[in-house]
């Protein structure tokens, strides 16, 4: 069997008496897109941090493509692409400068891909970071993050705050990019009707503990009640007891 390109087990994380992360055992096999889904402060960002390297394991172990990402953030993170919620990119660049900068630090760059997505996300080479709309940042941090074709794409609540026809662009990218072979894609959101249109995995997370984690067809079909399949909405709030996203939430 070829190894897990995400294997989290027995992971627990603590700030101070604050349990971030309790026992969290997590298998991730390649070529599939997993949903990370829960509330605000549910730990979904503090598991992604121990993925990309950037917190230590306290207890358990986290393994990348078989790699420790503390030990080896070079060997992981090379093959990583991610996009946070925050985004940030160097506001002074221009576009056209900030593909120049990102490829020349990846082999592997597409610059035919990055070209498409330019154009499809229909921005300006000339245009300053710093001037960009929300949703172009957005934009712009997707194509940085899918151009160097990545084995594993990690999207951090990668749509929050955007209006819903840059959700859908960004959705739809992640589609074709996994439409390429045997990538892998962990995209950790509270908007649960997002994850349901491109997961095939969803992992549900309520303060720090895994309450859920299967394919989403056999979720919904385990859920069924008298034949009618709930939304994933639906599913979280019977498991957790609240919604994961509040109106405010957009
Ligand atoms: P959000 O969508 O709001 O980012 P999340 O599911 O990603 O939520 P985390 O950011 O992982 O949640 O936070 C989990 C819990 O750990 C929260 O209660 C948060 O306040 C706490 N936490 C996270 N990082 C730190 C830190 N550096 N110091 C102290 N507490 C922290």
């Amino acid at each position: 069997m070829t190894e897990p390109v995400i294997s989290v087990t027995d992971l627990t994380r603590r700030f101070g008496r604050m349990t971030a992360l309790d026992s969290v055992s997590l298998s991730m096999p390649r070529g599939a897109v997993y949903g990370l889904v829960g509330a605000n402060g549910a730990g979904k960002t503090t598991l992604i941090k121990h993925i990309l390297g950037l917190l230590r394991a306290q207890s358990g172990s986290v393994r990348i493509f078989g790699l420790d990402p503390v030990a080896d953030p070079v060997g992981v993170l090379s093959r990583i692409g991610y996009l946070s919620e925050e985004n940030d990119l160097p506001g002074w660049m221009r576009v056209d400068e900030l593909i120049r900068y990102s490829r020349a630090f990846y082999p592997a760059w597409d610059d035919d891909y990055a070209e498409d997505l330019r154009q499809s996300f229909a921005l300006e080479p000339a245009a300053r970071i710093e001037n960009l709309s929300k949703g172009q940042k957005a934009r712009a941090g997707m194509l940085i993050a899918l151009s160097y074709r990545p084995e594993l794409l990690v999207l951090d609540e990668p749509s929050s705050g955007l209006d819903p026809i840059v959700r859908r662009e960004i959705i739809g990218a992640i589609i074709r990019t996994i439409a390429g072979e045997g990538r892998t894609v962990l995209f950790s959101s509270h908007l649960l009707e997002e994850v349901e249109q491109v997961a095939d995995h969803v992992t549900m997370i309520d303060r720090g503990k895994i309450v859920l984690s299967a394919s989403l067809d056999s979720i919904r079909e385990s859920h069924r009640v008298d034949g009618r399949v709930p939304s994933l909405d639906e599913i979280f709030v019977a498991r957790v007891g609240m919604p994961a996203a509040t109106e405010s939430d957009g």
